[in-house]
């Protein structure tokens, strides 16, 4: 099984889960561009009942999703590292940023949403999944 494990820069948000990762996705969204200060977020979702953080310096950033469903995007107050996403519309996973995997070898996202408002000097491997915005529900 691939491991989750992992952590924001600094070392004072620490996470795993002992549950297999469901999926690995691309988002281009522009909310994601933001807050990851590059042109895309990579993802890599979790089921939520096997996640566990410990954290002394964890924040929420309180975003709303296209829907107008909340997005709770958690970050180290301490080193600013986004570390992981909680969605309203999907509270059965956690979004966790594949950059703060302690190993992210492994990742290869399959999806990538918000190809629509992807950068334009971003290319996308043939035959990968992609979605204009978000996929639908
Ligand atoms: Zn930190
Ligand atoms: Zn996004």
């Amino acid at each position: 099984m691939n491991q989750i494990k992992g952590g924001c820069l600094c070392g004072s948000v620490r996470y795993e889960s002992s549950q297999a990762p469901a999926l690995s996705a691309v988002c281009h969204c522009s909310h994601c561009q933001k807050q990851s200060g590059s042109a895309f977020s990579t993802n890599v979702v979790v089921p939520a009942a096997g996640f566990e953080v410990a954290a002394r310096t964890l924040a929420t950033f309180y975003d709303t999703g296209e829907n107008g469903l909340s997005v709770k995007r958690h970050f180290c107050n301490q080193c600013g590292s986004p570390v992981y996403t909680e969605l309203e519309s999907n509270p059965g996973v956690v979004v966790v940023k594949a950059g703060t995997l302690d190993d992210p070898s492994w990742v290869q996202p399959h999806v990538h949403m918000w190809r629509g408002s992807a950068q334009p000097w971003v290319s996308v491997t043939e035959g990968t999944v992609c979605f204009e915005r978000n996929p639908e529900a």
